[in-house]
């Protein structure tokens, strides 16, 4: 199973791909993580992206690419089945990604989930999130206040650690920067694959769990 996840920032890509890696067992892939853990370290090529990804632009396709294709290609846990979280984002990712696909036989059986939900409930919904740096998870800080009233510092719900942050680009200027981006850069790989065998698109306006019932239950009719 090869899963693309569309859709724009926010839109809950991240959470999706999470049980979808679950349910199929199957690796995810999130470029942005990949990403985030590059600007950790703090190397030459870490500094120049993190400038990127705060001011809501996106990394240049060769880097991108390379990152992702060296898994796709070489590692065996991830060559037989994968998520895509985050890529592609542009037209020339899409179109090397499918060359890499036709190289490796997947190019027919390939998922492509497009989510979609209103852009302002979007900038709502980045704006209120906290992610953890430890391991990924996000969650609402609304969510967090209501049920922990007597704590100041915020902690994961799901791995405890207290190294969580709002992130850089979830602030609102650099949100709303995100969505011109992708509007202009991203959307059009819809056109690009809507006419694939494995396009499905969901309302993202739902809990998760809703979703992914949904999801599940269009891609068992893709893969009969
Ligand atoms: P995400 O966590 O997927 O929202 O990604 C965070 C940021 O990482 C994006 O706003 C971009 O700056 C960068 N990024 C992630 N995936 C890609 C990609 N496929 N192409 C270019 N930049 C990306």
């Amino acid at each position: 199973m090869r899963i693309i996840l569309l859709g724009a920032p926010g839109v809950g890509k991240g959470t999706q791909g999470h049980k979808l890696s679950d349910f199929y067992k199957i690796k995810k892939l999130s470029t942005g993580d990949i990403l985030r853990r590059a600007v950790l370290s703090n190397s030459v090529l870490g500094l120049k992206v993190a400038e990127i990804i705060n001011k809501g632009m996106l990394v240049a396709d060769e880097i991108v690419e390379q990152i992702v294709f060296e898994r796709i290609i070489d590692e065996a846990d991830i060559s037989s089945g994968f998520i895509l979280d985050g890529f592609p984002r542009t037209l020339h990712q899409a179109e090397a990604l499918d060359q890499v696909l036709q190289s490796i036989g997947a190019y027919d059986d390939i998922i492509i989930l497009n989510i979609i939900i209103d852009y302002n409930k979007l900038i709502y919904r980045l704006s209120n999130r906290i992610t953890c740096l430890e391991c990924g998870n996000i969650f609402a800080k609304d969510a967090f206040k209501a049920i922990s009233k007597d704590r100041a510092v915020i902690q994961c719900f799901k791995c405890g650690s207290f190294n969580c942050v709002q992130r850089e680009d979830d602030k609102e200027d650099t949100i709303k920067r995100r969505l011109l981006v992708y509007d202009e850069m991203t959307l059009p790989l819809k056109n690009y694959y809507m006419k694939r065998n494995g396009w499905i698109e969901v309302d993202g306006d739902d809990t998760a769990a809703n979703i992914f019932d949904n999801v599940i239950n269009l891609i068992s009719k893709k893969i009969k």
